[in-house]
């Protein structure tokens, strides 16, 4: 019988595990990679071979089997049961397993002073290590990954082929004495030491309060402990970078808990092969890490050692330190040194690197634990290139995403593939890498795209380049609108094929009427999206520079609410010359943008409470009103009606005339906010009761407001509606090229196969 085996099982030991299981069981025959599956070929009695077969469906994680198909092919003579070498050719269902945290067993060898990989910090076996960040081509096999340039030594060689050890067919295997070498060099890239002592030098600059440059698994990336005020300070302002919140990598659990009080549930997400970084709840008086840390901010971005080099770094300085991507802020990450010695120059002092080349940049992925269990904010590193969803469509997809927080889907064989985290598109380097991605993908799979998709602004970097690669392949492009790409992706991922309400809320998106969007509630039946309610639109002054300064919303806010309103209360951001300026802009709709974005309701609610009128990095503004809001003791809600006169349309102004009574009477400030969110909440029951259907689907960036989130669920839950979120796939715009993916499958598009409609998720 031959099998054909699919799933996420290439480079985790699923080799040796088949053989170990054959052998057990007397059956002759082999294994091999193939470039899309993994090929059994097994000889014996018909029950041996189905005993066989349940324990190969039932593989203990991280493999993931899909599926297994068997053929009757007539025997062979096979004695005893081989390993064989891969076969390439034919195009490839995705099947690589992404990067993996040290497993206990390599943890404790490189603290073990009598283990021959004591203090190596490239120790790897068949469970863990890198592999999408390594891999060139498929099949996985040390000759297509960036370990080709290292010959293994005699040792390595004998575990990589003795089937009892941990390390058989390991292809990242390596030693100190055979494998890569660490390098630290000081700012102009001299040679300060190696090895070892390359490891000592780099924690004792740390300890003497200096920012140090290392290069990580998927990038550079730059460090500065924690506790050290000082040089948390110097690190933002050599990286521009003044109050967003740094994620900070502690040594172990303990040392988290010491600052932080994480739930079961995070710490087992800390601790998982994946090693996100997790959003976790701050201690109240965690003094042992600096305030400049994550200024005002009531959760901690904290994560464990994602690979032995941090690992042995982190125990050595035995103390947490600040961890962020090496760029300047919105750039992309640098993957090699000459790049980083250029890029880094002025933001590091220091750079510890060795001689593993990257093959593809990879961010550090961040995740929170909800009641609907683990959602991904960033995919990237411990999850990016594994499948996310099943598409019923044979077709090749190619979709583009959005702007910000670019990713890319590819869907081949009904698998859909996402990318890892690319960044926002506005630098001109983060395009290169969008261009670089999108070959890498194509060559990497084998892939030729039937179909393009991409979103409906043509502003978009990501849409202008898929109009170029519909024109190079001669294929159709399909213009998805991006709210519907947001519940679409929710979608995919939850393989919902019937009908869903989907609550796409989110800061900008491209409405169908060309104004902006973003408090839409869309009906999703296959292609057709029917728009079943939203916000009245608020007048938006300046476009995109709102998003950086919600005065620039309180004003449409004001505007909203009459004359007289804005003329007593908009001197609070312009001068008497400005607001006649400004007046006469909203008076004639000049660089004014109608905007239903529940995005920019919160900066204008954020800005007339007085708690922010610019922002620092996206999203600040209404983080702000999200924390004030969860220290309210009391509960409540605003009046947010759906209008008579239209009843797709919700009553912005009456809420924003509730939330200016209140200030004016001296309600307290956390009670508005919390109002406020129960405003919006009520009105996701009143759109979901008109509407009637049993699915609700939330996505959109705003959903990464918690209180928010848990609010609109609970309520919709109590009314008896099935809800669903986006989890796997980012609730933001980094899953908007998955919801793409999926509407331009659901399309009839002339001059191409159809696919069916019929999903399954994974
Ligand atoms: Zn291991
Ligand atoms: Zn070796
Ligand atoms: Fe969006």
């Amino acid at each position: 019988v031959v099998l054909a085996v699919r799933g996420v099982i290439q480079g985790v030991g699923f080799r040796p595990f088949v053989a170990r299981e054959a052998r057990r069981r007397s059956l002759c025959g082999s294994v091999r990679n193939a470039r899309g599956s993994v090929e059994i070929e097994v000889q014996g009695a018909s029950d041996t071979i189905d005993d066989f077969v349940t324990a190969l469906r039932t593989a203990p994680p991280p493999l993931e089997i899909h599926r297994i198909e068997a053929r009757e092919v007539g025997e062979q003579a096979e004695h005893g049961f081989r390993i064989a070498p891969s076969t390439t050719g034919e195009p490839v269902e995705p099947s690589l397993p992404a990067d993996l945290a040290p497993c206990v067993e390599c943890a404790r060898e490189v603290h073990d002073a009598e283990d021959r990989r004591y203090r190596y910090p490239f120790t790897t076996c068949v469970r863990c290590g890198p592999r999408y960040t390594i891999v060139e081509a498929l099949p996985y096999d040390r000759e297509r990954t960036s370990m080709r340039h290292f010959a293994p030594c005699e040792l390595c060689r004998a575990e990589y082929g003795d089937a009892s050890d941990r390390r058989c067919h390991a292809e990242a295997i390596a030693c100190p004495t055979c494998g890569p070498v660490l390098e630290f060099l000081d700012a102009r890239g001299i040679t300060l030491a190696r090895a070892d002592a390359a490891l000592s030098a780099a924690a004792a600059t740390l300890r003497e309060g200096r920012i140090l440059a290392l290069k990580g698994l998927g990038g550079f990336q730059l460090l500065v402990r924690a506790a050290d005020t000082t040089g948390v300070a110097e690190l933002r302002l050599r990286k521009r970078r003044a109050e967003k919140p740094f994620a900070i990598m502690f040594p172990g659990i303990e040392a988290l808990e010491r600052v932080a009080s994480p739930s079961e549930a995070e710490a087992a997400l800390l601790l998982s092969p994946e090693a996100p970084i997790v959003l976790v709840a701050r201690r109240e008086a965690a003094a042992a890490l600096g305030a400049a840390v994550a200024p005002a901010n009531p959760r901690l971005g904290a994560m464990l050692p994602s690979t032995p080099l941090h690992a042995l770094l982190l125990a050595e300085l035995g103390e947490p330190v600040v961890c962020t991507s090496g760029n300047m802020s919105s750039e992309p990450l640098c993957t090699d040194l000459a790049e980083a010695l250029e890029r880094l120059a002025g933001l590091a002092d220091r750079f510890l690197t060795h001689d593993r080349p990257i093959v593809r940049p990879m961010d550090d992925s961040v995740a929170r634990v909800s009641c609907a269990g683990v959602e991904l904010l960033r995919r990237a590193r411990g999850y990016a290139p594994k499948p996310v969803a099943r598409v019923g469509d044979d077709r090749v997809i190619l979709a583009l995403g959005a702007q910000q927080k670019s990713t890319v889907s590819l869907v081949q064989r009904g698998r859909l593939l996402l990318t890892q985290h690319l960044g926002d598109l506005g630098h001109p380097a983060a395009l290169c890498l969008l261009e670089r991605t999108v070959e890498d993908l194509l060559v990497f799979f084998a892939a030729t795209p039937e179909l393009v998709a991409c979103d409906k602004n043509p502003d978009y970097a990501s849409t202008r380049l898929a109009e170029r690669l519909a024109e190079r392949f001669a294929v159709p492009l399909v213009r998805v609108q991006h709210h519907a790409a947001h519940v679409a992706a929710a979608c995919a991922e939850h393989a919902l094929a019937g009908p869903v309400l989907g609550l796409a809320w989110d800061g900008t998106g491209l409405g169908d009427d060309g104004t902006i969007w973003g408090s839409e509630s869309l009906v999703l039946d296959g292609a057709l999206v029917t728009r079943a309610a939203h916000l009245a639109p608020i007048p938006l002054l300046g476009g995109d520079r709102a998003a950086r300064e919600p005065w620039r919303s309180a004003l449409g806010a004001l505007w909203l609410l009459g004359e007289e309103v804005f003329e007593r209360r908009a001197g609070a951001w312009l001068s008497a010359s400005d607001l006649r300026v400004v007046r006469r802009a909203l008076e004639r709709g000049l660089n004014v943008v109608p905007c239903t974005s529940i995005g920019r309701l919160f900066d204008a609610v954020a800005a007339l409470l007085g708690i922010r009128d610019r922002c620092g990095f996206e999203g600040q503004a209404a983080m702000e009103l999200e924390y004030l809001a969860e220290t309210s003791q009391e509960d409540g809600a605003y009046a947010l009606p759906l209008s008579e006169s239209d009843p797709r349309v919700a009553d912005t102004a009456s809420l924003l005339r509730s939330v200016l009574e209140d200030l004016d009477r001296g309600s307290a400030r956390a009670l508005i906010a919390r109002r406020f969110h129960g405003a919006l909440a009520a009105h996701a029951c009143d759109v979901a009761q008109a509407v009637g259907l049993e699915r609700v689907v939330l996505s959109g960036g705003c959903f990464q407001n918690g209180l928010l989130a848990r609010s609109v669920r609970g309520r919709l839950e109590d009314l008896g509606f099935r809800l669903h979120t986006a989890q796997g796939v980012p609730c933001n715009d980094g899953g908007i090229s998955v919801g793409q993916a999926l509407m331009a499958s659901r399309c009839e598009v002339p001059g191409t196969r159809h696919g069916s409609e019929a999903m399954r998720a994974d």
